[in-house]
């Protein structure tokens, strides 16, 4: 165990998960970087600002944790956005986030496609997912695009991580609803392991990726140290990742202790929208006055409902005139 390793674990460990929290860390001995993700309230809320089937709740669970793991990897300003368009009953999830840890999210879907026992891959089909960075900074804009195959996000990530960035990764991705005397509540979870060796890696231990059509990939067994922290990581159970009594420093010191872990503050992850008064009367006056007479309701007004947190606004006409 390395020093740094000893000095993290001997860090009080807090005795119960630390909800909507996003905790880096590292095992250091085997060049592996991750996060874990545990999504408590915020993603109830999430997922209750719609009456959502269970099952479509549970994928935007996922792909609300999948959002948290990968937008937190922008440091500190910055957005992340996940989304989703594909042919299944679920045909489109947005998540975003908003450095350092505002998340949000819906999904649109057809309830009558739905059918008894359909898992996460059959609700999404097939189509494709696109994960776009936006950096404050320099306002760079970079954006992957992924297949979506039937198979789910995180097989879907996995992909991305082959073939955009060319790092082994691992991701799992678990979801929970739990009932209590006090109510039902949803819980989601999340781990990204990651392998970045500081030594560049050997070319045989690359996917060639997007490289041009024709290209022979490169055979050859995988590192060392990536196929242990793999099967080491492969031993989390789903329930593990949504366990409210469980910290996530305990989940990783049982996961990695026989190589030390170090782990890194927590990153505290609420549910934040971006709409506000101004915008939406912004983009209502970007409209003709035909479309504005168009808009208005029953009561005289115009009522504009926000599709990620459901906060109706209404608007008198003649504010805009
Ligand atoms: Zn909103």
């Amino acid at each position: 165990m390395t020093r740094r390793a000893e000095e993290a674990i001997a860090r009080p460990a807090s005795p119960f998960a630390e909800d909507d929290s996003l905790l880096p860390f590292a095992v250091e001995p085997l060049d592996l970087r991750g996060r874990l993700a545990r999504l408590g309230p915020s993603v109830n809320s999430i997922l209750t600002h719609y009456d959502y089937p269970p099952a479509v709740a549970r994928l935007l669970g996922e792909a609300a944790a999948l959002t948290t793991l990968l937008g937190s990897l922008i440091e500190s300003h910055g957005r992340f956005q996940l989304q989703t368009r594909s042919d299944g009953p679920v045909d489109m999830i947005v998540v975003d986030f908003d450095a350092p840890g505002k998340l949000r999210g819906f999904a649109r879907y057809d309830e009558s496609r739905i059918l008894a026992g359909m898992g996460p891959g059959a609700l999404i089909g097939c189509g494709h997912l696109a994960l776009t960075m936006e950096r404050d900074r320099d306002a760079a804009r970079y954006q992957g695009v992924v297949a979506l195959e039937g198979d789910g996000l995180a097989e879907a990530a996995h992909r991305y991580f082959r073939q955009s960035e060319q790092i082994p990764s691992y991701v799992r991705l678990a979801v929970a609803e739990s009932v209590t005397p006090a109510g039902r509540s949803w819980r989601a979870g999340g781990l990204l392991l990651q392998y970045l060796p500081e030594a560049p890696l050997r070319p045989r231990d690359l996917d060639p990726g997007d490289a041009p059509e024709g290209v022979v990939p490169l055979e050859g067994a995988e590192d060392d140290a990536w196929v242990e922290g793999l099967s080491l990581a492969a031993t989390t159970q789903d329930h593990e990742l949504v366990d409210p009594g469980l910290s996530g420093e305990r989940l990783l010191y049982s996961l990695f202790h026989e190589r030390g872990v170090t782990v890194y503050p927590t990153r505290p992850i609420t549910e934040a929208c971006r709409c506000s008064t101004e915008r939406i009367v912004n983009l209502l006056r970007s409209f003709t006055p035909q479309d504005r007479r168009d808009m208005i309701g029953d009561d005289g007004r115009i009522g504009v409902t926000c599709e990620f947190c459901r906060t109706l606004r209404a608007f008198d006409p003649a504010d805009f005139d």
